[in-house]
């Protein structure tokens, strides 16, 4: 290796640009080939570097949000769940929500896409720069119990209060005793105008007094929690019914169409 390109090298690595650093000798070569400017030759260089860093960012952050799937909203069939409002949905992928620390409420019986939603959503802020945590409500509420009872409550609520974006799934599936929804009403009351909270909950508000044991704290969480907040309600068929039943009519004897002609 000649001299000048050991010290491009041991500089590119000093500053940690680790992409341009691997690039370096095909970016030389093409620029002598294509006869580029040297302007031409170091952005093209730098912009690799941006991108690489784009891309390793995008998927640390995909990986620290610990989605369960990585589910999009282009996967998601509107026209099956006409109680959504599609313009709604992609009024909320614009990620105003997200900067304006609002809250998204997903609700309706098991089935019906709100953790579809509710990553796809997720998935949306983490494209968009944003840092997300993805957790269940009953993974939440176990893991902030332990830390009260070891009483090192207040460490463990900032992992929850850090990201942008705070995905909990599942709320109401199984309810909370005092301890768990006093936690929960300290975590909704911390993030409150500070950062989003994508919800699902398979329970409508009024039965939020059954989940959190008593009326009064989940009127102060409802209270928090909806203030800044867009409520979808999904009333309609489970998609996994719909997907089971369309197997059984796919194993049955499928009758001939008549072939169009053109
Ligand atoms: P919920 O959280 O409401 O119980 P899910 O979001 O887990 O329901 O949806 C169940 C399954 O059906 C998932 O695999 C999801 O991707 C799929 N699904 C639900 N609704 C739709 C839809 N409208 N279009 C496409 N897939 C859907
Ligand atoms: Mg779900």
């Amino acid at each position: 290796m000649n001299l000048l390109l050991e010290r491009l090298h041991s500089a590119l690595v000093t500053l940690q640009l680790s992409e341009a650093d691997a690039l370096l000798e095909n970016h030389l070569e093409g620029a002598v080939q294509q006869e580029r400017t040297y302007a031409d030759f170091l952005c093209l260089l730098l912009e690799a570097e941006v991108e690489a860093r784009r891309t390793r960012a995008l998927a640390a952050r995909m990986r620290m949000a610990a989605l369960p799937s990585p589910k999009r909203l282009s996967q998601f069939d509107f026209a099956f769940q006409p109680s959504i409002d599609e313009r709604q949905v992609r009024e909320l992928a614009t990620l105003r929500f997200v900067s304006d620390a609002s809250n998204i409420i997903l609700l309706g019986p098991p089935g019906v896409g709100k953790t579809h939603l509710a990553v796809a959503l997720a998935v949306e802020a983490i494209a968009g720069g944003n840092s997300v945590s993805f957790v269940t409500a009953h993974d939440l509420t176990t893991d902030l119990g332990r830390a009260a009872r070891e009483g090192r409550l207040e460490t463990r609520l900032r992992r929850y209060l850090k990201p942008k974006v705070l995905v909990i799934d599942e709320v109401g599936y199984l309810p909370l005793d005092t301890v768990g929804a006093t936690i929960f009403f300290q975590l909704v009351s911390a993030r409150y105008e500070r950062g989003s909270i994508i919800l699902t909950s398979n329970k409508s508000y009024s039965d939020w007094g059954q989940v959190f044991g008593e009326t009064t704290i989940a009127s102060a969480i409802l209270d928090r929690l909806l203030h800044h907040a867009t409520t979808i309600n999904i009333r309609g068929e489970s998609y996994r019914l719909k997907e089971r039943r369309k197997a059984g009519l796919l194993s049955a004897p499928v009758k001939a169409e008549p072939t169009k002609t053109a």
